[in-house]
């Protein structure tokens, strides 16, 4: 476990306070991306008939340790751990999975039938250094099916992944696929691996080195030019997978075949962490720059390893800046609340700003959305807005309006205006923006 580095506290200089080193603010622009995001991703997941999980950010450290595997990246060099005052070691969450998974056991969920179909959504943590892209919170998005084996599952996880990037617009993008077999194949060909490497060693970097001891499959991630190359001809899974493990992996392949999703064997994708069994795969996009979108697979023995129980699951995760970073790369349209009829209120006058309110919860409840600005007093600068927020209808409130229970109705296109009693606006409002409705199609 990395251990923070004891700095004496010295007193800072004051001044104004600024966000906490690696963390970050997602400001209204990137949040249209987000909330975008996550209307397709609940959607899907709400049609595919999985529900909700949240679990705590703060998880105790073993938690990880033994879930996500000791000798991990995520686990050796990202976790951001800390004691609590009562000196317990705890950790905020490098990913959902392992929570999910205790909370599973905590709350007796194998008790409901199976298998479960949960989705998550919130802030995860590495502690890493901070560099371009990388932050130390960042969001992610995912699903997990547990208590099933089927093959058909895995697919429907990549089917579910899939249709997400299609309804955002992502339609490049490669789906890359391995499979890693179980407890019973995986040493036979862990064997095979460090006999593979063996001979090499000494020309391998210090973590290619320190994997083959600990973790040797992790060494086909390392993204040294030389220990590349030595990988170039290793071993593959696939060629060592048994008899189980070889069928449930064809029956993927053959269920993604039916729903036409495309994909490419990888027989060097391994994924970071030490739960995966069978099934792996990753969804990249199709310049394969950067980083994968996201990515998954079946952890069939990490149920076991945290509880008694043994229960097969699969899952997938994605990044959500991951996500909205690419619908700005292909310039995907960001869907602002323009389709929804929009009237700017304006008031004059104490009695007018009185009625506002109401009246403005009374249009949101017919299913406008209202725009306003009243904290001004004077028309000419509220209009000034209503313009610049191109509403083309102004409502205007003054203080004859509301005394005889009308309002004027203005329209900002053509500048022309009438009186309307208060009880007839929302019908009048409706019958105009039907009209432009049929303007629009005709
Ligand atoms: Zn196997
Ligand atoms: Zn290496």
């Amino acid at each position: 476990m990395p251990k923070e580095p004891k700095k004496p506290s010295s007193k800072k200089p004051q001044g104004p306070i600024q966000s906490v080193k690696g963390m970050r603010d997602i400001l209204p622009d990137e949040m249209r991306f987000l909330e975008r995001i996550r209307k397709a991703f609940l959607n899907i997941a709400v049609s595919y008939g999985f529900e909700g999980i949240e679990t705590p950010i703060l998880e105790d450290t073993d938690l990880f340790v033994r879930g996500v595997g000791k000798a991990t990246d995520v686990v050796q060099k990202q976790m951001f751990s800390f004691r609590t005052k009562g000196g317990d070691p705890v950790t905020m969450r490098p990913e959902y999975t392992a929570g999910v998974v205790r909370a599973y056991y905590e709350n007796g969920m194998f008790n409901l039938p199976q298998p479960l179909k949960l989705w998550y959504w919130g802030p995860v943590f590495r502690y890493e250094r901070p560099q371009a892209g990388r932050h130390r919170q960042f969001h992610q998005l995912g699903a997990e099916i547990i208590g099933e084996i089927n093959a058909v599952l895995d697919a429907q996880l990549i089917q579910f992944f899939t249709i997400m990037l299609k309804e955002l617009g992502i339609t490049a993008y490669t789906v890359e696929i391995n499979s890693l077999g179980c407890k019973v194949c995986r040493s036979g060909y862990r064997q095979a691996v460090v006999n593979y490497f063996r001979p090499d060693i000494r020309k391998m970097c210090p973590d290619c080195k320190r994997r083959l001891k600990e973790s040797p499959l992790r060494v086909f991630e390392c993204d040294k030019e030389k220990c590349r190359e030595i990988a170039e001809k290793a071993p593959q899974t696939v060629d060592h997978l048994c008899q189980e493990c070889h069928s449930h992996f064809k029956e993927v392949l053959e269920y993604l075949d039916e729903i036409d999703i495309p994909y490419h064997l990888n027989p060097k994708l391994v994924r970071g962490l030490d739960y995966y069994t069978k099934t792996v795969f990753e969804i990249w996009p199709e310049d394969q720059a950067g980083y994968a979108l996201g990515g998954g697979g079946r952890y069939d023995n990490l149920v076991e390893m945290l509880g008694e129980k043994m229960a097969p699951a699969v899952g997938f995760s994605a990044g959500i800046e991951r996500l909205a970073g690419e619908l700005k790369k292909i310039g995907a349209p960001i869907v602002k609340d323009k389709d929804i009829p929009t009237v700017f209120l304006a008031q004059l006058g104490e009695l007018g700003r009185k009625k506002s309110l109401k009246l403005f919860e009374e249009l949101r409840r017919a299913g406008f959305r209202v725009m306003e600005s009243f904290g001004r007093n004077s028309i000419k600068s509220q209009l000034k807005i209503a313009n610049r927020e191109e509403t083309g209808i102004a409502l205007i409130l003054g203080q004859k309006e509301a005394l005889d229970g009308t309002i004027i109705v203005r329209d900002m296109t053509a500048g022309t205006q009438e009186t309307v009693p208060l009880s007839k606006l929302i019908n009048e409002l409706q019958k105009r923006f039907a009209l432009t409705e049929t303007n629009k199609s005709a």
